[in-house]
């Protein structure tokens, strides 16, 4: 019987220590959230700024409910395609000067539907080996090759260019990478994609909001944003919210809304999502004293985890991984911390590569000194003294 064989493969993940499972939440994405019966001070959330809970976005969304009701009704060719859609997908391709923008119903489906879509048969989708899940998925879907190079070793994938035989080359990293911190080297990826006449394509996700003078992610910090083809971000970070979108050429848009069955095949993100986005795309221009923040606790945790001698990679962020090795030793390390009033992230294979397991701190701009001063004292207890 097939249940009886996933019975036996959970067993093996649970003798692993790679077991997952869902805590359920009783309160929203603040700093501090409401769970067991318990409050918790959060450092895994993606909600880097606290927009998710911010007085302005909820009175946005609720005259935007008064006004749009909930649901979008159909595909986004059919009847799904709201006023609001339409505006934010303008407003973010006039941020980021593409030409075009579409809006997902996820960050996950703006990769699947792009690297699927736009690379075809005798492509080269080159992607560094760390990037996120969604881009490998969406590069094995397609029809193209895809080719991955060793983390951040530009000479690697100079290499693999160099062996040449493609007809397009697309170019594909995360600009922040999720799991380690640290961030791509956009600038080497930009002469290269110059050398080789290729698609640059940088996954913004961790970024945008958060990182660049106007919010618009590492591209826009290093002065690359105009070499970036294809710009992925989502609205599920920094922005507090749920949905995705590419920002790209015309003829990519019109290509993608025509030809990609992720966009065709799915109902239109709600309006009220994108009123909620927009709503948080102001709050950044208004408030940068957040990204500010954000990027000072960043600094200042990191400083801390180095005068405790903890390993932190290579991070140069508000994303933190403090290394453990073992997934037995992460899970034990996150309980822990569990239960002195801490929630982080324990981060396993196959997430990262077997033996590189690791707690993954999140840093929101609401932390404030204190809440990071009472993390780091319970990892020198647990991780340093053991
Ligand atoms: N890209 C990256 C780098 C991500 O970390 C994530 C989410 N973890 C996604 C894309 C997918 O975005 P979403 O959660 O909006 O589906």
């Amino acid at each position: 019987m097939v249940h009886k064989w996933y019975t036996q493969q959970l067993e093996q993940l649970r003798r692993d220590g790679l077991y997952r499972q869902m805590r359920t939440m009783e309160s929203g994405p603040g700093r501090l959230i409401q769970v067991g019966g318990e409050e918790k001070l959060v450092f895994c959330s993606n909600n880097y700024l606290g927009l998710a809970g911010h007085p302005r976005m909820i009175t946005a969304i609720k005259q935007g409910l008064d006004q749009w009701g909930f649901g979008s009704g159909g595909a986004r060719l059919i009847c799904g395609n709201s006023r609001a859609c339409e505006r934010l997908q303008m407003r973010l391709a006039e941020m980021l000067r593409k030409e075009a923008s579409v809006i997902f119903p996820s960050g996950y489906a703006v990769n699947n539907a792009v690297l699927s879509t736009l690379p075809q048969d005798g492509d080269l989708i080159a992607v560094d080996k760390l990037v996120h899940a969604s881009i490998i998925d969406g590069a094995q879907a397609g029809r193209a090759q895809m080719r991955t190079w060793p983390h951040r070793n530009l000479d690697k994938l100079k290499r693999l260019l160099d062996r040449g035989g493609y007809q397009h080359v697309f170019i594909v990293t995360d600009s922040l990478f999720s799991m380690d911190g640290d961030i791509a080297d956009l600038e080497g990826l930009i002469e290269l994609k110059r050398q080789f006449d290729a698609v640059l394509m940088v996954d913004e996700a961790h970024a945008f909001g958060c990182m660049g003078p106007g919010g618009c992610g590492c591209g826009e910090q290093g002065g690359g944003l105009d070499d970036i083809d294809i710009f992925v971000g989502t609205f599920s970070k920094a922005l507090g919210g749920s949905g995705g979108f590419v920002g790209c050429s015309q003829v990519m848009f019109d290509y993608l809304v025509n030809k990609s069955r992720g966009f065709i095949f799915t109902t239109g993100i709600p309006a009220i999502n994108c009123i909620a986005a927009e709503a948080a795309l102001d709050i950044i221009a208004d408030e940068p004293w957040r990204r500010q923040r954000l990027l000072d606790n960043g600094v200042y945790f990191r400083r801390r985890c180095q005068e405790m001698a903890l390993d932190i990679g290579a991070t140069q962020s508000y994303i933190v991984p403090i290394m453990l090795g073992s997934a037995d030793k992460a899970v034990a390390a996150a309980n822990e911390l569990w239960d002195r009033g801490f929630m982080v992230s324990a981060i396993r294979p196959p997430t990262v590569a077997p033996g590189s397991a690791r707690l993954r701190v999140s840093l929101m701009s609401e932390h404030t000194h204190e809440d990071i001063d009472g993390l780091c004292g319970e990892l020198e207890r647990i991780v340093v003294v053991g």
